[in-house]
């Protein structure tokens, strides 16, 4: 029997990458799109991996509990991946209550609509190591307290205990994935992997002449999006539900993640890099360390991608988008 799957947030960098790995596995892939102005779906990721034309849209808004209690009824899933989000942590603080509504409440919602009309389908929940926040022990694992530092991080963790709540309440499959920071040549433009690579290779084509960032003592446990989306799928496959980290176990430094960058394109990091204090947050996540230890010894899964291997590749990428 084919298995169907719907994802929440299937345009985004994990969505592309997760409904690639499924269509390989033979899913039928059904995708919530937000309707925008233009009638056209924002399926740039989904034409880069080729699959745009094997995903079937949906309309739906994760802050709109009718839409997604039909589309629940139309689809009936035997999976639901929920990774839709206002997922930037810095737009967060500008966007407060639009963040809670989506990234919280979002979660209310498409559980409700899950319980209400096909309560055996298996949940996936896209949860945050940002929820760890001010950090309470240097490596962190399921077991860790949380201290949640910007509005995105408080929307996450409401997202997490309520995914536990719904699994210990009504006894639904609901799995919550602590992913730690991953990156991806899909990852939006805005978060600093990616704002490094493309004005590395912007710099090297003689586009631009500077490159501007905030904090660069921070220091963030980076893996690659490809390696994390099986993570998910593992999770919602196992008897039992239950909430992993996914990490790699490395923490680098945002400078030493740009260094890798400039000096794979033949740059000087030091005649371009200009620190900018607008960049700065009112709160700051000051180092991200996974443990994935219980998701390497109960789902056999293990970070593959160095991040040398994934910086190499998304600044090699991002010199041919720009050729191009
Ligand atoms: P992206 O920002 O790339 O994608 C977010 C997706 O959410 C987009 O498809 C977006 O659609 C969709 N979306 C936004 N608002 C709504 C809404 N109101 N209703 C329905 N869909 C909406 O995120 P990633 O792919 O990087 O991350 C996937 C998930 O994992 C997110 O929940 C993120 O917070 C979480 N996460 C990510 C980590 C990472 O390092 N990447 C780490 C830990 C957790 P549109 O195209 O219309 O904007
Ligand atoms: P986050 O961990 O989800 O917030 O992922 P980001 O990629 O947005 O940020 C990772 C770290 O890089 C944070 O500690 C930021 O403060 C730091 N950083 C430094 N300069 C920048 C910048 O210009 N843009 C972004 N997005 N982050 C920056």
């Amino acid at each position: 029997m084919t298995k169907r799957a719907l994802i929440t947030g299937v345009t985004g960098q994990d969505g592309a990458y997760l409904s690639q790995f499924l269509l390989n596995k033979g899913y039928e892939v059904y995708g919530l799109v937000r309707r925008s102005s233009t009638a056209d779906v924002n399926d740039v990721r989904l034409r880069w991996l080729g699959i745009a034309d094997d995903i079937h849209f949906v309309d739906g808004n994760l802050r709109d509990l009718s839409g997604l209690i039909r589309t629940l009824r139309d689809v009936k899933p035997d999976e639901v991946y929920n990774l839709g989000a206002q997922s930037f942590v810095k737009s967060s603080w500008q966007q407060p209550i639009l963040t809670g509504e989506v990234t919280a409440l979002g979660v209310t919602n498409i559980l409700e609509a899950i319980r209400l009309e096909c309560p055996h389908t298996r949940f996936y929940q896209a949860s945050s190591s940002e929820m760890y926040g001010l950090i309470q022990e240097e490596m962190q694992s399921e077991t860790t307290p949380f201290y949640p530092r910007s509005p995105y991080a408080v929307a996450k963790l409401y997202g997490h205990w309520l995914t536990v709540n719904y699994r210990e309440s009504y006894g639904m499959h609901a799995s919550s994935g602590i992913l730690f920071n991953h990156e991806s040549p899909l990852r939006g433009i805005e978060f600093v992997t990616r704002k490094v690579t493309d004005g590395v290779a912007r710099i090297k084509l003689g586009l631009r002449g500077e490159l501007r960032l905030g904090n660069i003592d921070a220091k963030r446990d980076w893996g690659h999006s490809r390696d994390y989306v099986e993570a998910m799928w593992l999770m919602v496959q196992q008897d039992t539900a239950d909430d992993y980290v996914v990490a790699t176990g490395r923490t680098t430094t945002v400078r030493d993640m740009c260094r890798i960058a400039f000096e794979h394109a033949g740059v000087s990091m030091n005649n371009h890099l200009v620190i900018d204090p607008n960049l700065f947050r009112p709160a700051e996540v000051d180092v991200l360390l996974g443990n994935p230890h219980k998701a390497e010894t109960k789902l056999g899964w293990r970070a593959t991608t160095t991040l040398e291997e994934m910086i190499v590749e998304m600044v090699d990428a991002d010199l041919k988008r720009l050729t191009r």
